[in-house]
């Protein structure tokens, strides 16, 4: 049992570091609309990486970060992003599977499901830091997703609080977008530009959907909005001008924030809101 536990955890730390790579491809690709699933090649020489050199982490440091070709350096994001992947893969593992005797299919599937989630979430916050912009594919496209992975996880039985009904998965869903984009309307009335984005709006419903409206998005919603007012003040006090943060990573890390300790979180914010409640 014990065995086959840190086999699993090791496969969970590939799988991260696997998920790693790709996501680099990812924040590279989606803002320019590129295809994700074309072979990775040198952006300087155009000759393709080698599936030999492909190796995460690894071959960054065989070749010490050139590329075998033309030697132009390869940046250390993408190592380091591996490495977040794999760290990430292992923590989600561990927390829905701590122990050998939590080592059924309905945890495992759920660690899945998690993990898939924070990737995404991952993916989301670093375009939206370095483009401005929450590809569709990463929110709003991801909302079907997590509601059949909500009706898939309620049928295997995952007794994890965190997993919602897929009825509940919509309401969150429409619920968080809803309120988010309501108030984004406003906000964007009042301040006469755009304040708040619709990739936020539509990041937001994806968060609903993933951990249902109570204490879920509620959750997620107050948590982003503080993260994002603390941030926002310490750098406009430090430039001394107001700066425009983007919203969506406040957001992402909220939510990663909640998939971790997301019922511990809700019982600080919301008194007497752990368990949320559910629909017949
Ligand atoms: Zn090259």
């Amino acid at each position: 049992m014990i065995t086959t536990w840190w086999i699993l955890q090791g496969g969970a730390l590939a799988i991260g570091l696997a998920v790693g790579s790709f996501w680099n491809v990812a924040i590279a690709r989606l803002p320019e609309g590129r295809s994700l699933w074309t072979p990775s090649a040198c952006e300087a020489c155009g000759h393709r990486v080698r599936p030999r050199d492909n190796v995460p982490v690894l071959s960054w440091l065989w070749l010490r970060g050139r590329c075998r070709d033309c030697g132009t350096p390869f940046s250390a994001v993408h190592p380091l992003g591996e490495l977040l992947g794999g760290m990430l893969g292992l923590l989600v593992f561990r927390r829905f599977v701590p122990d050998p005797d939590a080592m059924h299919a309905a945890e495992i599937v759920t660690a899945a499901f998690a993990f898939a989630l924070v990737a995404d979430l991952v993916i989301a916050s670093y375009v939206d830091i370095r483009h401005r912009i929450i590809p569709d594919e990463t929110s709003s496209y991801a909302i079907p997703v997590a509601v059949a992975a909500a009706a898939i996880l309620t049928a295997i039985g995952a007794p994890d609080p965190l997993v919602v009904s897929w009825k509940l998965s919509v309401l969150g869903a429409a619920a968080g977008g809803g309120f988010l984009g309501l108030v984004a309307w406003i906000a964007n009335w009042l301040a006469g530009q755009e304040a708040l984005g619709w990739g936020d709006v539509k990041l937001m419903g994806l968060l609903g959907a993933a951990f249902g409206p109570l204490p879920g998005a509620f959750a997620v919603l107050l948590l982003a909005s503080l993260l994002g007012a603390a941030v926002g003040l310490v750098v406009t006090v430090v430039a001394r001008r107001r700066v425009h943060l983007p919203f969506g990573p406040a957001l992402a890390l909220s939510g990663i924030v909640y998939v971790f300790w997301g019922l511990e979180l809700a019982s600080i914010l919301v008194p007497g809101m752990s368990r949320g409640f559910t629909l017949p």
